[in-house]
């Protein structure tokens, strides 16, 4: 494990805010998130080095992620290029690269609608793309050294890299000046992400917020256009909110990892117990707080969205001159 200091501002004083271990499972240990004293950047600290990470990116990580349906990809996909209309609607060719681009769908997408499109891609797990050019670099290290794109994508990428600033830096550098940098990243403003251990840890290293992500931008060359907290592209309801605020607000004690109800599948299998109506009822009777906690979810949901507090947001950036 190797100690950091802030990744944006440099300070080394931080505080620590929550533990847990591998939500999947991979490996063995526990985590501590931090958030900077300074400048409010969370970060896992102490953390696993760049070398150590395969471990926590088995094959089934891979599969896990590729699992979903078509139907849902092309549905995301659509939602992913609509934040780059403003470039679509200029006259001429336009190029794109997509960091983190997994089997390449995205930008296959973005092919089918007219774009020139190029990606990063460093894990070696996904499928060989073999029909457009991929970088197999960290985007920092790929051999692009002048303004070429004019939009640079990165869909859930940026909470993974152990140097979020080199990334920025390098979207700056291959941006043309007017172009678009794209990014979604988990929001460090919401109760998943900082209260409710939804963090995918160890493979999330940072939390940005929107405070902090103006900052990486601006120390980039980058002016924040837009920004949309929502379920737009990922989906990541607050389960255990209710637990979240019984315990906090009612009983005044800390919400650890520790004490997170029983999730549905784990209940029954607990209890050997066929997936069913007369499962789920028995589910909701030996866990009400969990039945109302869900319950109440859609209507948290939209409230989080109208406060910016939703667990996910997209940033629309403009590279300046
Ligand atoms: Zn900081």
């Amino acid at each position: 494990m190797e100690t950091v200091a802030c990744n944006l501002c440099g300070s080394t004083r931080h505080t620590a805010l929550y533990q847990m271990p591998d939500r999947r499972g991979y490996h063995a240990g526990v985590f501590t998130v931090v958030e900077c004293n300074q400048c409010g950047l969370g970060f896992l600290n102490p953390r696993p080095p760049f070398a150590d990470m395969g471990k926590y990116y088995p094959k089934e990580y891979y599969e896990e992620e590729f699992a979903q349906n078509r139907a849902y990809h092309l549905r995301r996909y659509a939602r992913e290029a609509s934040y780059l209309r403003q470039i679509e609607r200029k006259p001429g060719p336009k190029s794109l690269l997509d960091v983190g681009c997994a089997n390449g769908d995205f930008p296959r997408f973005m092919r089918a609608r007219g774009w020139h499109v190029e990606g990063v891609e460093v894990s070696a797990s996904s499928q060989p793309i073999t029909d457009f050019k991929v970088y197999p670099q960290q985007l920092p290290d790929i051999p692009v050294n002048q303004p070429t794109y004019d939009a640079l994508t990165a869909w859930a990428v940026l909470e993974h890299v152990h140097d979020p600033m080199a990334y920025f830096r390098k979207a700056s550098e291959v941006t043309k000046v007017g172009g678009l940098f794209v990014f979604q990243a988990p929001n460090f403003n919401s109760l998943a992400s900082r209260r409710l251990f939804l963090e995918d840890i160890p493979r999330h290293l940072y939390f940005f917020s929107e405070k902090t992500v103006r900052r990486y931008l601006e120390e980039t060359g980058f002016a924040l256009e837009k920004e949309h907290f929502g379920s737009d592209i990922f989906v990541q309801p607050s389960y255990n909110w209710l637990h979240y605020y019984v315990q906090t607000k009612v009983m005044r004690r800390p919400f650890t990892y520790a004490e997170l109800p029983v999730a549905r599948p784990e209940f029954f299998k607990r209890y050997n117990l066929k997936p069913g109506i007369l499962s789920t009822l028995k589910y909701a009777v030996a866990q009400p707080l969990t039945t109302l906690d869900r319950a109440l979810l859609p209507a948290l949901t939209w409230i989080q969205i109208l406060r910016k507090t939703y667990a996910n947001s997209t940033y629309v950036a403009k590279r300046l001159a």
